[in-house]
């Protein structure tokens, strides 16, 4: 602010704020814009409380300040569907779609958009229309609150299989509502009382069993149902009491956008809160626009579009990205302004600065903030064995200050879905027997995603309750060397087997200090030394990313074609606390 905006602020002539900074030898102008540090000071002097605000916050909360409290109403809820592929997701969403909508209304074309609405007794309930997991964690890592309700949609004929797992972690971290679908009832060999039992030792317990999750067995094919479903929608998130302002200036979320050929940038847009119009100025993430259009999931223009409506926008000067938050900003400039401000943090951000996950390393210094009491945990293990002893193991971890918080286990490698989970949820990923798929590694270091690889799960539980404690020493930091993948294995002498190589990454060699591993389908099978290293018949101290070459480990011999061989150093590296 400059000395005028803090003179107003205060309730003060600017020559007297100017007096007070000249006494402390700072020569200024009415128009010189004040650090933080010295507006505090002057501000303290003439006896004002100081609370820091970015520019950002102020604007954003001025504009939802001006709805009134009286002004409330019901509001639709938000459904996302999830389930295990081919347990008919897409069927039930264009069945419920195709049973409410006339086909005459949407003019015989079914308009995707991301989202549609459907009502039912009066009341209308918006379902996002990706359905899967990705999508869902995808907008909770990027801090989007859309979903009301999960539906969890099961195959009788089939049951809980990998991926309905995974779906119920996820709406569980999330906090959000879930209820189940058994799909498929159509089918002769359908058997939803194995489903509801496979639910109840998930803990899921249906209702009908004494339980408390709602559940309903339907066909999406034959479109048996589908209006209880509907209701029990309605049932559960009445509960929730979802409330909106339809007075205030809308707020939303990004939930798709593209560009269009005709009309340029068009974004998807879940409306919120608050009522979007024609001409309002507003900002998605670091992208500026006015409204210049409003299509809804039908493909009729709208005027404005209320709480819980998904619609399309047309107006924007770039492309947001999903997940983004959408907000209508009543001047302009500063729409302007506060978009600068979030690309030069964009920028920033890039540059390395660091954010702030949660990491072991850090762990003690957010319990003592004040910032967690919660260490969320992501586990992922070479067999599913081994994934639910190490929950159980660490599950027992904590104490009156932290606790740990499994959100997830599993078995197979690291992959992106795990590390877009563990942003979502600030969790830090424990591979055990298992390694990050690269992209996935890749991936975790730009989100900054703390991975901690064992073999032995005393290391794990070791590892966090020095963690918990703030004890832990400095961390050994893989250096990875290089990569090479077996084409074949032949017998030798001395060895047992070789492998002949390629060198896909880095380089192979056998300086010392080099260690090796040996991964079949990401699991780790063998960690030792590199016994022999041949390119044809000579042996060679190393072999560059690209040739051919034989590598046989000391004393193991079971390798595979297809295996991956990847060499690496180890370096301590302080702790950050
Ligand atoms: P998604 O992968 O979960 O989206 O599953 P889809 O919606 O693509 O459905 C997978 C398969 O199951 C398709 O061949 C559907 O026709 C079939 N399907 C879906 N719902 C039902 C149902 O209620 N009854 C029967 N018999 N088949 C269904």
């Amino acid at each position: 602010m400059t000395v005028k905006d803090l003179a107003d602020k205060l309730e003060l002539k600017a020559k007297d704020v100017l007096k007070k900074l000249i006494e402390r030898r700072m020569m200024m102008t009415i128009n010189t814009t004040l650090d933080t540090e010295t507006a505090t000071m002057v501000a303290r002097e003439f006896g004002a409380d100081v609370e820091m605000r970015s520019f950002e916050e102020e604007i954003l909360e001025v504009e939802s300040s001006a709805a009134q409290e009286g002004d409330q109403v019901t509001r639709a809820p938000v459904v996302t569907v999830m389930g295990h592929v081919d347990h008919g997701k897409t069927t039930l969403l264009d069945a419920i779609r195709h049973s409410r909508v006339a086909e005459r209304e949407a003019g015989g074309i079914t308009q995707h958009i991301g989202a549609y609405s459907v009502e039912i007794n009066n009341r209308r309930i918006v379902f996002l229309d990706t359905p899967g997991h990705e999508a869902f964690t995808l907008m909770r890592a990027r801090g989007a609150r859309v979903t009301d309700i999960v539906v969890l949609v099961v195959a009788a004929d089939d049951g809980v299989m990998p991926q309905t797992r995974e779906a119920i972690d996820h709406a569980k971290a999330a906090n959000v509502p879930l209820i189940v679908a058994i799909n498929k009832i159509d089918k002769a060999n359908a058997n939803p009382e194995r489903v509801k039992t496979e639910l109840s030792e998930l803990g899921l317990t249906p209702e009908d069993w004494g339980g408390h999750t709602v559940t309903v067995e339907v066909s999406a094919k034959k479109q048996t149902n589908l209006e209880l479903l509907l209701e029990m929608i309605l049932l559960v998130t009445e509960l929730g009491e979802l409330k909106a302002n339809p007075k205030r200036g809308a707020f939303g979320s990004v939930l798709e956008a593209k560009i269009d050929r005709g009309r340029g940038p068009i974004a998807t847009i879940l409306v919120k809160d608050g009522t979007l119009r024609i001409g309002d100025n507003f900002i998605a993430g670091s992208i500026v626009g006015k409204v210049r259009a409003l299509i809804d999931d039908r493909g009729n223009k709208q005027e404005e579009a209320g709480p819980s409506s998904p619609i399309e926008v047309l107006g924007l000067t770039g492309l947001p990205q999903p997940g983004d938050t959408f907000q209508v900003v009543a001047d302009a400039s500063k729409a302007r302004q506060i978009s600068m401000l979030r690309q030069n943090q964009a920028k920033q951000k890039s540059l390395g600065e660091k954010g702030g996950r949660l990491t072991l390393e850090s762990l003690q210094q957010q319990i003592d903030e004040g910032e967690t009491k919660e260490l969320p945990i992501i586990v992922k293990a070479d067999v599913q064995g081994s994934a639910e002893v190490l929950a159980d193991a660490l599950g027992k971890l904590g104490d009156e200050r932290v606790k740990v918080r499994l959100i997830s286990s599993g078995a197979g490698a690291i992959n992106e879905g795990d590390i877009v989970f563990a942003a979502a949820s600030n969790a830090v990923i424990i591979g055990f027997n298992v390694r990050p798929d690269r992209n996935a590694a890749a991936m975790a270091e730009r989100e900054e995603i703390d991975i901690r690889l064992h073999r032995i799960i005393y290391d794990v539980t070791d590892e966090i309750k020095k963690a918990m404690a703030g004890l832990l020493e400095p961390t050994v930091k893989e250096i990875q060397v290089g990569a090479a993948e077996v084409r074949e294995v032949f017998k030798v002498p001395k060895f047992g087997a070789a492998a002949g190589c390629l060198v896909t990454e880095g380089k192979i060699t056998r300086a010392g200090g080099i260690q090796a591993r040996l991964l079949r389908d990401h699991v780790v099978i063998h960690e030792g030394r590199i016994g022999s290293l041949r390119r044809f018949k000579d042996d060679v101290g190393e072999v560059k990313n690209g040739l051919d070459c034989g590598i046989a480990f000391e004393r193991y011999a079971d390798i595979k074609a297809g295996d991956i061989i990847e060499v690496f150093t180890q370096e301590k590296v302080a702790a950050t606390v």
